[in-house]
């Protein structure tokens, strides 16, 4: 029983205050409550969404915060009425959770559980305390699962079992990145065969969007991204042409209009930042996808439901998003990979 369970002690990463580099502190994790899972996470990605709550970028964040969002890891221990994983199982953290009871759980046209922390302005678990302590302080949690941590506790409906031979190191980007961008193409935009799509940011998200968007069978492929560095795994992965738009004097609307002599059939904004220039291009376009959370969380996917079988996917080699991992750095050296998000080099 889950009274048995004892306190962890552990690394994480954490985020005192706003516009400060992580922090690697010893923490302890508390056993999970009912319907609450401890995780032993083994890898974890880093998204332009962990760098937004390192820079005070995102409402309703509270601090000192554990971030981290898209990880894969090992059921350690769970609480009391948890069903659905047990100790040893592969697992991967749901940013936003599925409880599968909720009346949009049970709409086939939304993923947006109503038990989703995002209607909430706090950083706790469902009964509105943490589970972690460092230096005598409560932490706060990031999205129900903050994986910059050894261990962390989940509830049991942000959380889905796995493939026992899924890699763990590749398929947490399944977590967030590869599963947003490649959803925003296929579940949210609903890209059509000989298509010509633009895509605006060309980072791990982005690049998931080329992904989708060849998998739909678009005829163009457009990638804009202002370091053309980008532009090399773009074109691998099925951009069929890639453009940087301080190469140009006129705005990118008539760039993209004497490219296509009519506008796109589907835009992307997956820079991060909205800024006039993708409103720019609305005339010009049949269907623009906007991917800030305010729009679109984990487009279209029931991520409980959808994770496993993305996993199954991987596993029976329907897509290879390896190639979107640029580097793997052991847990202490996270904030270089902070720099390196920030540098544009990943
Ligand atoms: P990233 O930082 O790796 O990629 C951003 C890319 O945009 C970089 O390649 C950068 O060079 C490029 N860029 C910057 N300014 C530009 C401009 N003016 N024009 C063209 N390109 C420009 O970030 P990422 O991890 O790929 O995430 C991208 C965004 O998606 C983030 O804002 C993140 O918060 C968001 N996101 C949303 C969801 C969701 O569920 N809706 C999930 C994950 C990420
Ligand atoms: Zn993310
Ligand atoms: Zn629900």
């Amino acid at each position: 029983a889950s009274t048995a369970l004892s306190v962890i002690k552990c690394k994480a990463a954490v985020a005192w205050e706003v516009d400060k580099p992580l922090s690697i502190e010893e923490v302890e994790v508390a056993p999970p409550k009912a319907h609450e899972v401890r995780v032993k996470i083994v890898a974890t990605g880093i998204c332009g969404t962990d760098d937004h709550v390192l820079k005070g970028s995102i409402p309703n964040i509270d601090y000192p915060i554990i971030p981290g969002h898209e990880g894969a890891g090992i059921v350690e221990s769970i609480g009391e009425g948890v069903t659905c994983v047990k100790p040893g199982d592969k697992v991967i953290p749901l940013c936003l959770p599925q409880c599968g009871e909720c009346s949009f759980c049970l709409n086939p046209d939304t993923n947006c559980c109503l038990k989703t922390h995002l209607h909430e302005s706090q950083n706790l678990m469902p009964d509105k305390t943490s589970r972690f302590t460092c230096k005598g302080k409560a932490i706060h949690h990031f999205l129900w699962i903050s994986t910059f941590s050894e261990y962390t506790v989940m509830p049991d409906s942000a959380i889905a079992r796995i493939d026992d031979d899924a890699p763990l190191d590749k398929v947490c980007l399944f977590g967030c990145g590869f599963s947003t961008g490649y959803g925003a193409a296929i579940n949210t935009a609903k890209v059509k065969p000989g298509s010509t799509c633009a895509i605006f940011g060309l980072g791990g998200v982005g690049l998931s969007v080329v992904v989708g968007c060849k998998s739909a069978g678009a005829s163009r492929i457009i990638g804009i991204d202002i370091n053309k560095d980008k532009f090399t795994k773009a074109r691998e992965l099925g951009a069929t042409e890639c453009i940087n738009p301080q190469d140009f004097k006129k705005p990118i609307q008539e760039v993209l209009l004497e490219m296509t002599g009519h506008g796109v059939d589907y835009s992307f904004e997956v820079v991060g930042h909205t800024d006039t220039m993708f409103h720019s291009i609305y005339p010009l376009t049949l269907c623009c996808c906007l991917l800030d959370y305010s729009s679109y969380v984990f487009p279209g996917w029931k991520t409980k439901d959808s994770i496993p079988k993305l996993v199954s996917g991987y596993m029976e080699k329907k897509f290879n998003p390896d190639v979107l991992i640029t580097h793997t750095l052991p847990f202490d050296k996270i904030n270089e990979g902070f720099e390196l998000l920030q540098s544009g080099k990943r």
